[in-house]
């Protein structure tokens, strides 16, 4: 029985079928299976696409090849020198994957036993046996394998003939949703109706393809909705009526003149952008997003004194307290004297808190800076008018939703990140804002200079690092990452705390995850002080803490890092006048793959062309903050090999927001794709 158009059968609950106990329902909702809907992504097994995958009996010796495989056994010798092995299968043959210098609960993170992984490298031929040596593109959550694998085993309690059974049925009850594309969308994807595109996905017959239209529509119809429903918050947003902020330069003049550089072309740019919002009637809601060390602070300070002088409150937050200070700091010495800017922190006298507080209330503060402590409820502002978070790449959607309504409707706000994200993201993480970009870095910043060293080879380390200290430089030195156990980064940054505190006695700070917020600003401040020549630390130190004198960072193990993140740490140095180095330290010798990576490190220092180059590498998954950013989880469609039908609806999205658009088409679409919250607003 064909239902026209009605995809609510889609969103009914999965024991509406025939077939599905409450066994199986309790088995599928584990997997996040609640409706028809969600069953119709779990795919049969005999799915793979062999466009771009191999057999093992298939394997050019020499050649890469990306291979769906199931590891099988782990081999790890306690041996020095002898490499990681995991005996992996595919039903035509067998083949070890080899890592040199991976922990073993790295490896078994990445390649499980008994699950389809996919993974892509270079094969050799070793004693009879075909291998691949540490792999480059490894993959057990990428959506892509998701969708093409099956995970309904008999071991998971359910068969593949109750599967087959519970899909057919579906199938045969798909209902006919009335196309949302317009026809030449439709075009592009040979007019598969969605439909038809299902049931194309379903057939065994078609070996599924990501190349093919019935494919490459339903990923579309994924990224279409997502960006759809970003640009409809943004739009909300930016209909939201507002008193306009008075301009004139006068104070920016003065302001300006206080600086001892000029501003950047692309300072200039952004800080227009946001002046333009700020004085027009809608309300701002906008991002500005700038590599480390490209000069956020002074564009966001700047673009707050006109709203001060239109006689509004200023919120700027910040991740951690020293920050506050240093911004804090820096407003105090640009803005005029009579202007009354505070500093809420944690550690303030409570009479003190007390004051600001009162402050606040009564309009005699114009600008206040701190942690999330300055959106506390107590915390009432008399006429807040612009709110400024930076470093803010740990918000999703919906938490900067609600942000935005907390200001009420004359509040603008402004984001920062220092994450740069590859285009074909831009749209999917960030949709619901306007974004600003800095691409240019301010001129005199000499590019850090970065090099890669053997850990055997760390006497030189040594000698460099004290030849710095002597010409009074300070040195960041960043553990090695173990991803399973946060334990095993505290012990091995004591380890080196203890190493390097005899080679440099009282000269060494150490700061790892297990001290406490108070202890740890005591210890970043006694660096920023001088009185620490180096620091040794996890990755917890926040990146945007300005730290001019650190010329130096050290990165051991850094192949355990992305080159996203490498590339991060590498900005927290340089931001003086002088030559500053990164030193990458690796446990062995670079795999030719590693070498690569390593290049476009050495080569760039634009950190979005290195977020590209790393997503090639490693999957989109691996980017950083990409996980707490978050972006929606597709099922379909993946950012690398799809990267033209996010670009195409991009297109589609910007020629739509310039015309009024009546979205009832897309309901069916909306509704069965983001069934989130925020729809029932909009259609
Ligand atoms: P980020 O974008 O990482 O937040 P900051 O705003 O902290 O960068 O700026 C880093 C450093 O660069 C600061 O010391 C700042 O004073 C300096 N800076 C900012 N803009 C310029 C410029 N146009 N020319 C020279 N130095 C600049
Ligand atoms: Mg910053």
């Amino acid at each position: 029985m064909k239902k026209m158009n009605n995809y609510e059968y889609l969103l009914s609950d999965i024991t509406k079928l025939n077939g599905v106990g409450k066994k199986t329902m309790e088995i599928l909702k584990k997997k996040k299976i609640n409706n028809i809907f969600d069953l119709l992504w779990r795919l049969p097994k005999s799915y793979t696409d062999r466009s771009l995958t191999s057999k093992i009996n298939e394997l050019q010796i020499g050649h890469v090849h990306t291979i769906r495989i199931v590891p099988k056994k782990y081999l790890f010798p306690r041996i020095r020198n002898l490499p990681n092995r995991v005996n992996c299968e595919d039903l035509t043959g067998k083949i070890d994957c080899i890592f040199f210098n991976s922990y073993e609960g790295y490896i078994k993170k990445i390649l499980p036993l008994n699950e389809e992984i996919t993974v892509s490298g270079k094969i050799t031929f070793f004693k009879n046996k075909y291998q691949i040596t540490n792999p480059t593109y490894v993959s057990t959550d990428s959506t892509l394998i998701e969708a093409v694998h099956n995970k309904y085993s008999l071991t998971e309690g359910i068969s593949e003939k109750i599967y087959n059974k519970i899909i057919s049925q579906i199938l045969k009850d798909l209902p006919l949703l009335n196309e949302w594309h317009d026809e030449v969308i439709l075009k592009k994807f040979g007019n598969q109706s969605w439909n038809e595109s299902i049931i194309k996905l379903h057939d065994p017959k078609n070996i599924a393809n990501y190349k093919s239209n019935f494919y490459k529509r339903l990923a579309y119809d994924e990224i279409l909705s997502s960006f759809l429903v970003n640009s409809e918050i943004r739009k909300k947003i930016k209909k939201i009526k507002k008193d306009s902020k008075n301009f004139t330069d006068k104070s920016f003049k003065k302001t300006i003149s206080k600086l001892n550089f000029k501003l950047t072309n692309d300072q200039k740019k952004t800080l227009t952008e946001i002046n333009n919002d700020l004085s027009s009637k809608s309300k701002m809601f906008r991002l500005l997003q700038g590599d480390v060390g490209s000069g956020k602070t002074i564009v966001a300070l700047i673009s707050a004194l006109n709203v001060i002088e239109s006689n509004f409150q200023v919120a700027f937050m910040v991740p951690t307290e020293i920050l506050a200070k240093q911004h804090f700091m820096l407003a105090k010495k640009l803005f005029q004297k009579d202007l009354n800017i505070e500093i809420l922190s944690s550690k303030s006298e409570s009479s003190e808190k007390k004051r600001i507080i009162e402050g606040l209330k009564k309009n005699t503060i114009q600008m206040v800076f701190g942690t999330h402590a300055i959106f506390q409820k107590k915390i009432l502002f008399s006429k807040l008018g612009y709110i400024i978070i930076d470093e803010q790449h740990k918000f999703g959607v919906r938490q900067r939703k609600l942000l935005s309504d907390k200001g009420g409707k004359n509040c603008d706000v402004l984001l920062m990140s220092a994450t740069p994200i590859p285009r074909t993201l831009t749209m999917s993480i960030y949709g619901d804002m306007d974004v600003s970009i800095i691409r240019e870095k301010p001129n005199h910043r000499k590019e850090v200079k970065t090099y890669s060293k053997l850990e055997s080879k760390i006497d030189d380390v040594i000698k460099f690092v004290k030849n710095e200290l002597d010409e009074g430089n300070q040195v960041f030195w960043v553990c090695p990452l173990i991803e399973e156990s946060k334990k095993l980064d505290h012990q091995s940054s004591i380890k080196k705390f203890e190493f390097l505190n005899k080679v440099f006695p009282k000269k060494v700070g150490l700061l790892h995850g297990k001290i406490d917020n108070e202890k740890k600003d005591q210890i970043l401040n006694k660096f920023l002080n001088k009185e620490y020549k180096i620091l040794v630390s996890t990755t917890i130190i926040e990146v945007g803490i300005d730290f001019p004198n650190a010329n130096v960072i050290i990165i051991e193990n850094a192949n355990k890092f992305g080159l996203s993140q490498l590339h991060q740490l590498r900005g927290r140095v340089g931001r003086g006048s002088k030559q500053a180095s990164c030193i990458l330290m690796f446990k062995s010798n670079l795999s030719e793959n590693a070498k690569k990576r390593i290049n476009i490190l050495k080569s760039s220092n634009d950190g979005f062309k290195i977020s590209e180059e790393d997503m090639k590498l490693r999957g989109f998954g691996d980017l950083l903050g990409f996980k707490q950013s978050g972006v929606k989880k597709f099922r379909l469609a993946d950012p690398i090999h799809n990267e033209d039908l996010f670009l195409l609806a991009e297109k589609v999205i910007k020629k739509m927001e310039k015309e009024e658009n009546d979205l009832t088409k897309f309901k069916p679409l909306l509704k069965l794709y983001d069934q989130a919250d925020i729809i029932n607003d909009i259609v």
